[in-house]
């Protein structure tokens, strides 16, 4: 099996899908790896290293995927760069196909076998595979020291000679997978943490990281261990509990999310407005339209003293580690493709069947 990878050309993409260790796996797994140079360099992963493992290095993006049967990337590549792949080349990462109407197009007139990672059940098996789950860990680590930078506080307990300064009080929106990162992180910082989800079998695993559970009395468990949307009433029972109990609040990292949906929007400006100045915000749900009603995505803002910024890229602000969690999930999807004599779809795997683009029939 021949695999391709090129350079990622989204701006502020600084991951990659293929580390030094990952393409050396391939290799002893008999496949051909041509890799562009330069392909690791903003997530610190030499072309040395890469050459060292076994790939052949190639000048330009067309001469590492043109004659590949598998291509493994971060972002989809451009669709004029995906009109130029093999028909019937398989291309692995996290695609996004329907973003835009002419990846999906390209998708379609060369044939492709498109997996877009995001797609993949998230099943225990699928575990080691899920990138959404592994980059969703830096990004919750990120948005806690983003709000640590931002903040005019110390995050733990001191006591000094000059006094005692109190922990901060840091409140995490949703507890998934960055949220209990953010959760974890923010303890390790020594904060006093706090943390809501309308799931309720977060409260263990919040407790378990040393944060407490806030219950606001909505729960709200939807299909496949995710949220469901919540609906006016609970909604309203939801802020109307959590504005009283914002005023003595800190900080506050957003990570709610319900899939398929725009960001719920569960802080707003009138909340906003009752926190002490000097307060922070980090809404890591910004680049879907953000928990909060003033965040500005890429932006961070003033609001009346209360610091709101809305970071985009965070997984990608941690390359290197980002990097190598994103490779070994494409690598461990990988194998699932490759065949004694070539690639090899297996429809009967609902891993390989359940994740591919566009969606079969049936
Ligand atoms: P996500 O990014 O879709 O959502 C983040 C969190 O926001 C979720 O916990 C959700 O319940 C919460 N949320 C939604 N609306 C909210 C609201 N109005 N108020 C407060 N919180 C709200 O979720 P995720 O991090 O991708 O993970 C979701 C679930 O999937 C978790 O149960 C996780 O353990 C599970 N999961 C399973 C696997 C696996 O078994 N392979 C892998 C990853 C995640």
């Amino acid at each position: 099996v021949r695999i391709g990878i090129a350079r990622e050309t989204a701006p502020g993409e600084r991951r990659v899908a293929l580390t030094p260790e990952t393409c050396r796996k391939l290799v002893a797994a008999g496949a051909r790896v041509t890799v562009e140079r330069g392909l690791g360099v903003r997530a610190h992963f030499a072309d040395e290293a890469y050459a060292a493992a076994g790939a052949n290095l190639v000048d330009d993006a067309a001469s590492a995927l043109s004659d590949a049967d598998l291509v493994l990337c971060v972002q989809a590549p451009p669709p004029a760069v995906l009109a130029t792949l093999r028909e019937g080349a398989a291309i692995v990462g996290q695609l996004q196909p329907e973003a835009d109407p002419a990846r999906a197009e390209a998708i379609r007139t060369r044939r492709l076998a498109a997996f877009p990672l995001e797609r993949l059940p998230r099943t225990t098996r699928a575990q080691a595979m899920d990138v959404l789950s592994s980059q969703a860990g830096m990004a919750g680590y990120k948005a806690v020291l983003i709000a640590a930078q931002l903040a005019p506080r110390f995050f733990p307990m001191l006591t000094t000679a000059a006094g005692t300064i109190r922990p901060s009080k840091v409140l995490v929106v949703g507890a998934g997978v960055a949220g209990l990162q953010a959760v974890a992180t923010a303890r390790r910082l020594g904060a006093q943490v706090e943390c809501f989800d309308v799931r309720p079998e977060t409260r263990e695993q919040i407790e378990s990281l040393g944060g407490r559970f806030l219950d606001l009395g909505v729960s709200a468990a939807g299909e496949g261990g995710y949220a469901r949307a919540l609906d006016d009433e609970e909604r309203a029972e939801q802020q109307r509990r959590l504005g009283e109990h914002l005023r003595g609040i800190d900080v506050i990292v957003c990570t709610a999310a319900v899939p398929g949906r725009p960001a719920p929007r569960i802080i707003t400006a009138e909340m906003v407005a009752g926190m002490a100045p000097g307060s922070v915000i980090v809404d890591l749900a910004a680049g879907t339209g953000g928990n909060c009603e003033l965040t500005r995505p890429g932006e961070t803002l003033d609001a009346s003293g209360v610091t709101v910024a809305g970071p985009l890229d965070l997984a990608s602000s941690g390359a290197l580690h980002a990097s190598e969690m994103f490779a070994r999930n494409v690598f461990n999807f990988a194998s699932l493709l490759l065949g004694e004599d070539g690639l090899r779809c297996d429809w009967d795997d609902e891993l390989v069947a359940k994740t591919v683009w566009p969606p079969r029939e049936g």
